[in-house]
């Protein structure tokens, strides 16, 4: 499962009209839609009837909602060939027709997901008409309205946030952070190493998935995790972890926010992947290092 690190999952994969899998394909393109209504949580309910579905959705204040998991098929280009080797944006509108305008603040965010999903699918840069499409250039369609004039913006504000301009922020560092370290300056590993290999990591974080992997239940965070991912090396067992959604119950359902239990907040890193740009923890020392890129993890302090 792959789900942006950015995005809220709501309403996932509730409805009927997706296609499990991509027949083989792999995505080299993002198609933009506007939602062509304002009513951001009708969205994606409406796919229980309509023979239809995006990938995710940008509401009016920029949030950012997974609907269909990037390794299946979602129906929203009008072109099966297109549906296959695509992710589809949904963008929801602050007024009807005719103008069907959308926020400022749905645009930044709109980049930001472009950049995530450009950078972990290895486009480059991110070109209008080369790997950035209006809904309009499959089908014969309205959609996606004004934003079909803004690909240009949103792709250089996408090129710029890759470019090193800045680091992508998501959902958990906007909310609940506590003062964090900037990483500017030396490299993450190094300023690992400047502080005696030292770790803190009290933030929380999102479990994109949890599953029993190797015979115990391990989260899967893209927030933290190196790339490329594998359930032995990069998966968090879940007896590390709280989860905040559902303390109790400890449900650790996909999406959830969980974070480190207080007694694995800190401690000593391990190893060092330079060339990974990789911290490696044994947080239960003997138990087998956990790997999480080095850059995130510092972020997470
Ligand atoms: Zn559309």
């Amino acid at each position: 499962m792959t789900v942006s690190g950015l995005a809220t999952p709501f309403g996932f994969q509730s409805f009927p009209n997706f296609t499990q899998g991509r027949q083989g394909n792999s995505v080299n393109k993002i198609v933009i839609h506007h939602m062509a209504t304002t009513d951001y949580d009708s969205v994606p309910g409406i796919w229980n009837s309509r023979q239809a579905s995006a990938h995710y959705g940008i509401g009016q204040d920029g949030q950012i909602r997974a609907y269909v998991d990037e390794d299946n098929t979602a129906w929203h280009a009008g072109d099966w060939g297109t549906n296959l080797t695509s992710i589809g944006i949904e963008h929801a509108n602050v007024n009807l027709a005719p103008n069907y305008d959308i926020a400022q603040a749905t645009i930044e965010s709109s980049a930001k997901l472009v950049a995530d999903i450009a950078k972990r699918y290895g486009f480059g840069q991110v070109v209008p008409y080369k790997n950035l499409f209006p809904h309009s250039q499959f089908t014969s369609t309205a959609c996606p309205g004004q934003l079909k004039d803004k690909l240009q913006e949103i792709a250089d504000r996408a090129n710029t946030i890759n470019n090193g301009g800045q680091s992508v922020p998501t959902q958990s560092t906007t909310t609940e952070q506590p003062a964090q370290p900037t990483s500017t300056g030396s490299s993450a590993i190094d300023k690992f190493k400047a502080g005696g290999d030292r770790f803190v990591l009290q933030g929380s974080f999102i479990n994109n998935t949890c599953e029993l992997q190797y015979g115990i239940y391990q989260v899967r965070s893209q927030e933290l995790t190196a790339e490329p991912f594998s359930w032995r090396d990069n998966g968090i067992p879940t007896k590390l972890l709280e989860d905040l959604d559902d303390p109790q119950g400890r449900s650790f359902n996909d999406g959830g926010r969980v974070a480190f239990k207080k007694e694995y907040q800190r401690g000593t890193i391990d190893k060092y992947s330079e060339n990974a740009n990789a911290v490696g923890i044994d947080f239960l020392d003997g138990n087998g290092i956990i790997w999480f890129d080095a850059d995130k993890f510092w972020n997470h302090a």
